[in-house]
């Protein structure tokens, strides 16, 4: 037997002296992750944030309904989902039923249980449950009709013939003259640039109109 074990909700993987049981759902939590028993006050009776929260706030909605809204979700992306029973905790925001963990027969795809329902309605079952390794594999059922499935067949059985939409003419812009110019100066400068001799030391060449009005030895 380990001496650790996984936490339900943080998933930290802690030694069992840092871990209790939730009297409610009965799976082990982080003393973190748990409060004492919010009816009876009675602190050795500890629940796991989750069952405080269905606690506190009765279910107004099926307990499971988020993982239809998150199946029906996925089925526009892939056939096929694998979830951890832990990702599916953190899906509903509840723990799972011990019975999810113990037998596979809670993860019939039975339309009499309203679990099942829960996958059944968005379109999925179970393909496959690992109660070992706690996940279970989803597959979207060939009756579903979801999003994406609508989206292929419009694309394959298109009514009208396709027309393609007009496409916008896109008119090649002519650079303007002073662009063009503006260009070729700079061109030109950097070619004179690059002609003029690399000047060494402290020489200094003589402006141009010293040039122009004096010879170079006839200086006044
Ligand atoms: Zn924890
Ligand atoms: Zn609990």
């Amino acid at each position: 037997m380990p001496y650790k074990d996984e936490c339900g909700i943080c998933g930290r993987v802690l030694p069992y002296s840092y871990l209790r049981r939730c009297w409610r759902c009965g799976k082990l939590f982080c003393i973190d992750c748990m409060v004492e028993d919010i009816t009876t006050g009675d602190a050795y009776r500890l629940l796991c944030l989750r069952c405080a929260r269905r606690l506190v706030s009765p279910k107004i909605r099926g307990k499971y309904e988020a993982l239809t809204r998150y199946l029906k979700f996925r089925a526009a992306f892939t056939d096929m989902v694998k979830l951890s029973f832990a990702k599916i905790d953190g899906i509903i925001g509840d723990n799972l039923p011990m019975a999810a963990y113990q037998s596979e027969s809670w993860w019939e795809n039975s339309r009499e249980k309203e679990h099942a329902r829960a996958w059944l309605d968005a379109g999925w079952e179970v393909d496959e449950v690992n109660l070992k390794e706690a996940y279970v594999i989803f597959r979207k059922t060939k009756a579903a009709a979801s999003p994406a499935n609508i989206r292929r067949k419009k694309f394959e059985e298109p009514r009208k013939p396709f027309t393609p939409a007009p496409s916008r003419i896109f008119k090649r812009k002519k650079p303007s003259k002073t662009k063009i110019a503006k260009l070729y100066a700079r061109l030109k400068n950097i070619e004179r640039q690059k002609a003029q001799p690399k000047l060494r030391g402290k020489f200094k060449p003589r402006p141009s109109h010293e040039k122009r009005t004096f010879k170079q030895d006839k200086k006044p």
